[in-house]
């Protein structure tokens, strides 16, 4: 496995409609997709870094984007290996091109159950169940799937639906996450059933971290993060993916955050167990300017996700 990895969310746009949506950077569901500009940049930044980054074209639901295909084959003919994730909402045709267009470039596609909205589109499980074995079927032999599911207000009706996910994930040998809802870089446990989340945060304050430098999460502005965590402070800011300047930084920075709540640095080993106190504090500086503006011009929305949540 590579230890470097771009994630670019080329759509906010989505085919569902999760309650707990916090997808956005702006924690609001905008409908937003990544321009010409955005994707021709996109395009031109790959030609510049090395072939070992994998590439993963997420969203909202990426495969809503008009250039979806375009730009799953341009970055295939680069050189790069790519990760998807879907709600699984498509026909099965959809998929099955995108099998035909990537074949051993296709790294990773994960599927995500949102069961609020599993539970409309395949009110029959069999549904679900005979479209997901011709998905597995299709797929190249080289390419593993994960089942993802979050888990937020459960009752028992979806409990009995998500235990036969369950079933067919083991019957099938796939593997299979919980997931607990984020929201605002916490944790909300709310209604988690039956299930054990594994809350994978972890305290990595100022220890030096290679996001930033072997990772990085493109929006569909063009605006690039070092990490999702860091989505909402300053000093993590990389820049617009769109400036000619626009370059991943070369060395390794300081944590800024008590918990990481970013799985993939920690799994793809960017996080050190050095500590740099010094650039900590200057880098929270920075953010300490510009949160309570971040706040303040968010008030409306914090507002209304917390009366959602808490109610
Ligand atoms: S499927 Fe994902 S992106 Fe779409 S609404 Fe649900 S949480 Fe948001
Ligand atoms: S340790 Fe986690 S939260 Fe901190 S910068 Fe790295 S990826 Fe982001």
């Amino acid at each position: 496995m590579s230890d470097k990895f771009i994630d670019f969310i080329i759509t906010q746009k989505c085919t569902y409609k999760c309650a707990y949506c916090s997808q956005s950077k702006n924690q609001t569901k905008n409908k937003s997709s990544a321009s010409d500009s955005v994707i021709n940049a996109f395009l031109s930044f790959l030609n510049h870094i090395s072939k070992d980054f994998e590439i993963t074209i997420t969203g909202g639901e990426a495969m809503l984007h008009p250039r979806f295909f375009e730009l799953i084959t341009k970055i295939k003919n680069l050189g790069f290996k790519i990760n998807l994730i879907t709600n699984f909402s498509f026909e099965i045709e959809k998929y099955k091109k995108t099998f035909d267009i990537l074949n051993d470039s296709l790294n990773r596609f994960d599927i995500s159950f949102h069961i609020d909205e599993i539970l409309k589109k395949y009110k029959n499980p069999n549904d679900l169940f005979s479209k997901l074995s011709d998905f597995l079927n299709l797929k190249p032999d080289s390419t593993s799937v994960c089942f993802f599911i979050p888990l937020f207000d459960l009752t028992n009706e979806k409990e009995k639906y998500i235990d036969s996910i369950l079933s067919f994930a083991h019957a099938n040998n796939i593997d299979y996450e919980f997931q607990n809802i984020r929201f605002l870089n916490k944790y909300v446990n709310k209604k988690t059933g039956k299930y054990k989340v594994q809350n994978k945060s972890k305290n990595c304050y100022s220890n030096l971290c290679f996001s930033g430098c072997k990772s990085a999460v493109i929006y569909e502005d063009g605006n690039v993060y070092r990490c999702y965590s860091s989505r909402f402070t300053k000093s993590n800011y990389l820049g617009n993916i769109k400036s000619s300047d626009f370059k991943l930084n070369n060395v390794s920075l300081p944590c800024v955050f008590k918990s990481c709540m970013c799985p993939k640095p920690l799994l793809y080993n960017q996080v050190t167990d050095k500590k740099d106190r010094l650039k900590t504090i200057i880098l929270q500086g920075i953010n300490f300017i510009y949160l309570p503006y971040l706040f303040i011009k968010n008030l409306e929305i914090v507002k209304s996700k917390l009366k959602q949540y808490f109610n």
